[in-house]
């Protein structure tokens, strides 16, 4: 009977519970935001992840296409009935320079309930808590019918070949996952911002395709140019016949049940100012925004999206306002989604 005792006593040390997972999840992240991924430096930043999931058993490695650009590759088995569920997030960061910081961009900082470091949004709290979740999954060993594939990748904001194209080129085994989840998507709270109302997943509904234009024409001198076979000329035409064209419209099946969700969204203020938001029309969006605010003040999600609205224009004093009204207004500071404080940074 002691022996039970005790042995439950072990398991509930090792089985965290909900708040330890959080907990452990923002240790993670502020563990990432420590190291400065903006030029690199990838493999220093994820050591620490590594040995973390080593030591709760699971096998992880660092891959490197270049010296410090590591990849990570970690995967927690499941009863291989399905196929693996890859889950991917990228821990390099936007470079700093020139940019205004007012704290610095390396040491997390808790300011007015809002984290404040560089990448925090994107995307060390995604990669944080996917590792945080691996954990948890392998401690709990809660039986998965799929293995869980979790990748914390280089490269992403520069369009490096580091992360996920190399990945794609050498490890094949990443290919077998039937589901894979990145960043992108959004978060609908509740207006007081204590209950999830909706996830919006993104699907690759466009794709971008780059062009290379080689023009060729005859050399002369430039008292007597050619006026038929002028490849100044020539390219100058091509490029605008691109700039013009427009491609035909063709929605996919989940682009299709997307617009019919936007149409029942439609009916309230701030559905339009999320279909605005969306469609990049911000002006448009904000004024919807206002009329939901004017509505109801105390909106915390109508606050979120107002203040997102005023930093994509440019008002950035207003948007940290906003952004600060969100965390308070009917509810605990942070109770709404935490801001990007690098987006109140970011000239992107
Ligand atoms: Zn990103």
């Amino acid at each position: 009977m002691t022996s039970t005792i005790v042995l439950a006593a072990m398991l509930i040390g090792l089985v965290p519970g909900a708040a330890t997972v959080e907990a452990e999840a923002r240790e993670i992240l502020d563990e990432l935001l420590r190291v400065d991924t903006s030029h690199g430096n990838e493999s220093a930043a994820l050591r620490p992840v590594a040995a973390r999931l080593v030591k709760a058993g699971i096998p992880a490695e660092i891959v490197e296409a270049s010296a410090g650009r590591g990849n990570l590759i970690a995967r927690v088995r499941g009863n291989g009935s399905r196929k693996p569920v890859l889950l991917v997030a990228h821990v390099d960061v936007v470079p700093v320079e020139g940019q205004s910081w007012t704290t610095s961009p390396f040491i997390p900082t808790e300011r007015d309930g809002f984290l404040q470091a560089r990448g925090v949004n994107d995307d060390k709290a995604m990669a944080a808590a996917f590792v945080a979740i691996a954990l948890d999954v392998a401690r709990s060993r809660i039986q998965l019918s799929r293995d869980l594939l979790l990748v914390l990748t280089a490269g992403e904001e520069t369009a490096s070949p580091f992360g996920m194209p190399w990945l794609a080129k050498n490890r094949p085994e990443l290919r077998e996952a039937e589901i894979m989840l990145n960043e992108d998507g959004d978060l609908q709270l509740s207006a007081d911002g204590q209950r999830m109302e909706a996830v919006v997943v993104d699907v690759t509904e466009k794709v971008s395709t780059n062009f290379r234009f080689v023009v060729k024409g005859k050399g002369g001198h430039s008292s007597t140019p050619w006026t038929d076979r002028d490849p100044v000329r020539s390219l100058g035409k091509a490029l605008v016949k691109v700039g013009e064209h427009r491609f035909p419209a063709r929605a996919i099946p989940s682009v299709r049940e997307a617009l019919g969700l936007d149409s029942r969204l439609a009916n309230s203020h701030l559905g339009l100012a999320r279909i605005y938001q969306r469609r990049q029309k911000y002006a448009a969006a904000l004024a919807e925004a206002d009329a939901a605010l004017a509505a109801d003040p105390a909106r915390t999600d109508a606050h979120y999206i107002r203040g997102q609205l005023l930093l994509r224009l440019g008002r950035k004093q207003e948007a940290r306002k906003e952004m600060t009204a969100a965390a308070g207004v009917g509810g605990q500071p942070g109770a709404a989604p935490l801001p990007s404080p690098e987006l109140l940074q970011d000239q992107r």
